[in-house]
């Protein structure tokens, strides 16, 4: 499996960061962890088949995760009429509201046969035969919100990607998902703006991942911090903190 960090800033994008979203290609598919960035343009600019284009997984419903969504499902309505895709959001309210605003904004009703979203819950298994996507929650959102984090599994190889999606802050809610420390994972794509490296320390001392990708890093002087703990050599999994662009081979 190959993951493309579309974006990889947080809350406020940079001048060379888009906010979060993460392009996962398995086998000929092609899916989206979360649309903060400009995600259509940016599959274009790659000269990505829209038609490969299978599934898109929201951790939840805050701007840096979800901006470029709209445009996404009303371009794939109405335009890219070949195309066909599932769209799992983290919350039922956020998709009315979506399929609402598409109508408003642009007069374009969803394709729901081809732009099917559906509203996550906890016990959802995702399985289209290529991967398996298992739903954790999470409590980065107040209470009457749902958020998420995403456990990855490409069927044919077994490769797993975690992708933590926004935690609580300093991880008081004690957020910090217990599988990683269970499982091995192949890679773990962990934030650091709600939570810094301290924070993390005892849950990274457990942590079975062969790769740490940080992502969605605020403020920016923590990737001095991320560069001095891979210096450490502290930890087995490698550190990785990839600018937008970067391209993984998992
Ligand atoms: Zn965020
Ligand atoms: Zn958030």
């Amino acid at each position: 499996m190959k993951i493309t960090f579309l974006g990889t800033s947080h809350g406020v994008p940079a001048a060379d960061r888009y906010c979060t979203s993460i392009m996962v290609e398995a086998g000929d598919n092609v899916y989206l962890l979360d649309a903060g960035a400009p995600v259509i343009n940016l599959l274009l600019q790659m000269g990505i088949d829209l038609k490969r284009l299978k599934a898109v997984f929201i951790s939840h419903a805050h701007m840096d995760h979800v901006a470029g969504l709209p445009d996404l499902a009303c371009l794939m309505s109405w335009y890219f009429t070949d195309t066909s895709a599932d769209f799992l959001l983290s919350d039922g309210e956020y998709l009315d509201m979506l399929k609402k605003y598409i109508v408003a904004a642009d007069g374009t009703v969803v394709d729901e046969n081809r732009v099917r979203m559906t509203a996550i819950e906890a016990t959802d298994v995702y399985d289209d035969g290529c991967i398996k996507v298992e739903f954790i929650p999470t409590k980065h959102m107040p209470a009457d919100k749902p958020s998420f984090a995403f456990l990855v599994t490409e069927k044919a190889s077994g490769k797993k990607l975690f992708f933590s999606g926004d935690l609580s802050n300093r991880l008081k809610k004690e957020d910090f998902p217990e599988i990683l420390s269970k499982e091995r994972t192949d890679a773990f794509i962990c934030e650091l703006a709600h939570i810094s490296l301290d924070d993390l320390a005892p849950h990274l001392e457990t942590c079975l991942a062969q790769t740490v990708y940080f992502n969605h890093v605020f403020p920016v002087e923590k990737y001095e911090d991320i560069a001095a703990l891979k210096a450490e050599k502290k930890y087995e999994f490698e550190i990785v903190a990839p600018d937008d662009g970067a391209v993984y081979e998992v």
